[in-house]
């Protein structure tokens, strides 16, 4: 089917810009194997994807330009530690989707983010992704679903998922998904952390752990079904049942990396979340609620804890990279 993601060239805008957005993500399990000849580690993830989205709005230009709004740029929120130039995924993005058109990469892409940079929360996919589905439309690649998803899984280990949303098992190094149907909807509160985490420091970090005999051996029979009951508490709940399977491998290497985060992860529990962990690398916590009633409340609690630059109420699960306007 071609364009399946994007509905074709036929939604381009009148002034020629079309918009894509694209979720954040919540790990709601990840389990990471032993460190691969590659320099991956062999995971086993449940990804869950939340309603916080960057967008991109990708015009016809001559050439690759950028411009970057928003969380991670430098006139806006938190520290400015997102790059506006070929640097960004988006410019590679924009690049491999040219490639494998045969075109040349022709565009002027604007990313307003919403997603903090570097929180675990794969900001710079959901960036990747919506590049690649505003893009195909734009210049008419006729890309299908799974040329989409393949390109996607060269940009980076969540890039597919950001372009699937919803829930899905991410095995491999995240990027082989697997979809699951959930019945219902999730709401948590995201405890989005001053300063951004590098995701390879903390996976270094959680080798070290292991090294030292710190943290458990890696899960033996890695590829057993840790993730089945976090999948069968997704689908149907109660929150009861999920909060007692959320888990995360590189929690206790974020936890090194970052004590501070101990008294983030308490407050939510104090302020009456069902659970709460880290979400990926960290160091954005991720607090499940009862309901959206109880993640109102307890985002306006976790505002006022003095913990957290910004506290934000999300639900999930929601659609990967579309269109939108
Ligand atoms: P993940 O959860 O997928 O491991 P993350 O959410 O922790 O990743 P990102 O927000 O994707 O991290 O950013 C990681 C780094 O990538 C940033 O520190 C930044 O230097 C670089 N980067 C490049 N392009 C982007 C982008 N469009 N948005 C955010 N970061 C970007």
């Amino acid at each position: 089917m071609n364009n399946a993601t994007s509905g074709g060239p036929g939604r381009i805008a009148g002034n020629g810009a079309v918009v894509a957005r694209a979720p954040a993500k919540v790990n709601v399990h990840l389990q990471a194997g032993p460190l691969r000849p590659d320099g991956f580690h062999e995971l086993r993830t449940v990804y869950l994807a939340v309603s916080l989205f960057d967008t991109v709005t990708a015009r016809p230009g001559d050439g690759l330009s950028l411009g970057l709004r928003g969380e991670g740029s430098a006139s806006g929120r938190g520290p400015a530690s997102v790059p506006s130039d070929r640097r960004n995924i988006v410019w590679q993005a924009a690049e491999l989707l040219a490639r494998h058109a045969g075109i040349t990469a022709d565009a002027h892409l604007e990313i307003d983010k919403s997603i903090p940079a570097a929180a675990g929360l794969a900001g710079g996919s959901a960036d990747a992704a919506a590049t690649l589905v505003a893009l195909d439309a734009l210049w008419g690649t006729r890309a299908t679903r799974g040329d989409l998803a393949g390109l996607a899984a060269q940009l980076g280990s969540d890039v597919p998922f950001s372009l699937l949303g919803g829930v899905a098992l991410g095995t491999g190094r995240g990027e082989q998904l697997f979809p699951v149907l959930a019945r219902r909807r999730w709401d948590w509160v995201l405890g989005i952390a001053g300063e951004g985490l590098s995701t390879p420091t903390v996976y270094a970090e959680l080798d070290t752990l292991r090294a030292e005999g710190r943290v458990g051996p890696v899960a033996a029979g890695h590829a057993g079904d840790a993730a089945e009951p976090v999948i069968a508490a997704l689908r149907s709940g109660p929150a009861s049942a999920l909060a007692a399977t959320l888990d995360n491998d590189l929690q206790a290497a974020a936890l090194r990396l970052r004590p501070e985060l101990r008294r983030a992860l308490a407050a939510a529990g104090e302020a009456g979340a069902r659970a709460a962990l880290l979400s990926g690398s960290g160091p954005t916590v991720a607090a499940l609620a009862e309901d959206e009633d109880a993640a109102v409340k307890l985002a306006a609690t976790l505002a006022g804890a003095g913990v957290f630059r910004t506290v934000r109420a999300v639900h999930g699960p929601v659609p990967g990279a579309r269109l939108v306007g």
